[in-house]
C-alpha cells in the first residue's frame, strides 16, 4: 500500500489514482512522491530477512516495490550488480575507502533497467498496450530490452545524436524509433504529447513517478553489500536527476526501517556543459533553470533536469554537494578506469569518478573519509567517445613472419 504526494503542494492521492504529476504543480514542481506505510513492512522486512532472502535481483525488496511483480512474468536478472573495493584508488586519493558500484552489469548494460522493469509492470498492471519513452539513449535501450522481454511494443523518441552503439541496441531490440532533429530536452516534449494524445504509457524520465522507485534499489543493495556500514560519501552523475534522488529515496526507506543508523551525503556530479543542477544548488534555488547542455557525456546532457525538484531536496537534505567537471576530466578518468581497474565504463558514468577526483582537488575530501562511486552505464554503449579519451595506444601491426613480428615487438 502506497499514497501518492506532490513534492510542492504536498498534496496526497490515492494509490488507485494514476497520474504523472500534480494537476496543480504542473510536470517540473509537481512530480509525485510514492511513500509507503513503512510501519507495516517494519516487521516483516529486517537484515536478518534480507540476508536469508536467496533472490538475487532487486525483487529482494517487493515489500517496498509500488508494483504487484515476481519472477513468473520476468527472467532477466535486474539490479544485483557488483559492488567492490578499489583499495589501490583509496590510496592514491588519499582517503579511508574507496568503493565501487558497477551497475553496468544490467540486462541493457545501465542502471534505467531498474526502473524501466517498475514502470513497464505499472502500465501492465494498469492495461496499457505500449509503452513509449523520450531519452538520450539508456532510458530508451532499457525501455526496447524490457519491451522485448515483456511483449509489449515500444516507442522511442530520441535525439538524432544518440551515439550509434545506443541506435543499434533500439534496432536490434526491434524498437519503434522516432529520431527528432532536436535535442533530448524537445525529445521530452514530444513524447509528453503524443502519449497523452495517442494513450500510450509514458515512462520519460521525472515524470513517471515510478522509475525512481525501480533506482533506489540500488541503494538497498549498497547498504546490504556494504553490509549496513554505509560510506561519509556518495559520488552519482546527475542528468535529470532521477536517479541521485532515487538514491536518497532508497536510503530514507532503509534507515525509516531501522536498517541503517545514519546516512550518507550525496555529492552530484555534472558535466561543466551540462550544469543546471550544479547552478540551482549554487544558488540556493530549489528548482533548476534551463541551461544549453553540450557534453561528451550524452547520459547527462539535459537543458532542463525533469527531476531538479527531487534532486535538490535529495543534495540539501543529505547536506551533500554539488560538483562540475569538465569533458576532458571525464574522459581522462573513463580511460584511468579501464586502464587501471578494467572497469569500462561510459563518459557519464565516469562523470561520477571524475567528480570525486574533482572534489578532492578542492580540498574537500578528509583522509578518513570513505566513498562510494555509482558507474551507471557501459563503455560499450559510445565506442567513439571512449576513442577520444584515449592517450596512448600501444599497437603495432606486423607481416605474418616471424622476423618481424619479433624486430616489431622492440617497439613495444
Ligand atoms: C540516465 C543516466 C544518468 C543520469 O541519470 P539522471 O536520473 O538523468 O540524473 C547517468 N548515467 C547514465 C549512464 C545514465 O544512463
Ligand atoms: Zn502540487
Amino acid at each position: 500500500m502506497f499514497l501518492q504526494q506532490c513534492v510542492s503542494c504536498g498534496k496526497q492521492f490515492p494509490q488507485d489514482q494514476f497520474l504523472y504529476t500534480c494537476p496543480d504543480c504542473g510536470d517540473l514542481k509537481g512530480t509525485i512522491d510514492i511513500i509507503y506505510d513503512l510501519t507495516a513492512i517494519k516487521n516483516s522486512l529486517t537484515i536478518s530477512s534480507l540476508k536469508a532472502t536467496a533472490e538475487n535481483s532487486i525483487l529482494r525488496y517487493a515489500p517496498l516495490l509500488p508494483v504487484d511483480i515476481n519472477h513468473s512474468i520476468f527472467r532477466l536478472k535486474i539490479g544485483m550488480t557488483p559492488l567492490f573495493e578499489a583499495p589501490d584508488l583509496a590510496k592514491k586519493q588519499g582517503i579511508a575507502g574507496l568503493y565501487i558500484k558497477d551497475d553496468s552489469y544490467n540486462p541493457s548494460l545501465s542502471l534505467k533497467d531498474r526502473a524501466t522493469v517498475i514502470s513497464i509492470q505499472k502500465a501492465k498492471e494498469l492495461g496499457y498496450r505500449i509503452v513509449a519513452t523520450a531519452s538520450t539513449g539508456n532510458a530508451a535501450a532499457s525501455l526496447a530490452c524490457l519491451g522485448a522481454h515483456f511483449g509489449m511494443p515500444v516507442i522511442i523518441f530520441v535525439p538524432e545524436s544518440i551515439p550509434p552503439a545506443k541506435l543499434v541496441q533500439l534496432q536490434i531490440y526491434g524498437a519503434s524509433i522516432i529520431l527528432i532533429k532536436a535535442n533530448y530536452d524537445r525529445a521530452f516534449d514530444i513524447c509528453r504529447e503524443v502519449c497523452t494524445s495517442k494513450g500510450w504509457f509514458n515512462r520519460s524520465t521525472g515524470i513517471n513517478p515510478f522509475n525512481l522507485e525501480g533506482k533506489k534499489t540500488v541503494a538497498f543493495e549498497i547498504c546490504e553489500q556494504m553490509n549496513f556500514d554505509l560510506p561519509d560519501l556518495v559520488f552519482i552523475p546527475v542528468g535529470d536527476g532521477c536517479i541521485i534522488s532515487g538514491i536518497w529515496k532508497g536510503f530514507k526507506d532503509f534507515y525509516q526501517l531501522g536498517l541503517i543508523d545514519r546516512l550518507p551525503r550525496l555529492i552530484a556530479c555534472q558535466a561543466a556543459g551540462s550544469p543546471a543542477v550544479y547552478n540551482a544548488f549554487t544558488d540556493h534555488k530549489t528548482e533548476p533553470e534551463t541551461v544549453n547542455a553540450k557534453t561528451i557525456a550524452d547520459s547527462i546532457s539535459v537543458d532542463l533536469p525533469r527531476d531538479g525538484v527531487k534532486a535538490l531536496r535529495a543534495l540539501k537534505e543529505s547536506d551533500g554537494d554539488a560538483v562540475l567537471i569538465s569533458d576532458q576530466e571525464i574522459l581522462a578518468t573513463q580511460q584511468e578506469l579501464a586502464a587501471g581497474q578494467g572497469i569500462f565504463c561510459e563518459p557519464s558514468a565516469a562523470a561520477a569518478y571524475a567528480g570525486m577526483h574533482k572534489y578532492r582537488k578542492l580540498n574537500k575530501l578528509n583522509s578518513d573519509d570513505r566513498v562510494l562511486i555509482l558507474l551507471t552505464g557501459s563503455g560499450m554503449k559510445d565506442l567513439a567517445a571512449a576513442e577520444k579519451g584515449i592517450k596512448k595506444k600501444v599497437q603495432i601491426t606486423v607481416d605474418p613472419k616471424k622476423d618481424d613480428i619479433y624486430q616489431k615487438l622492440k617497439a613495444l
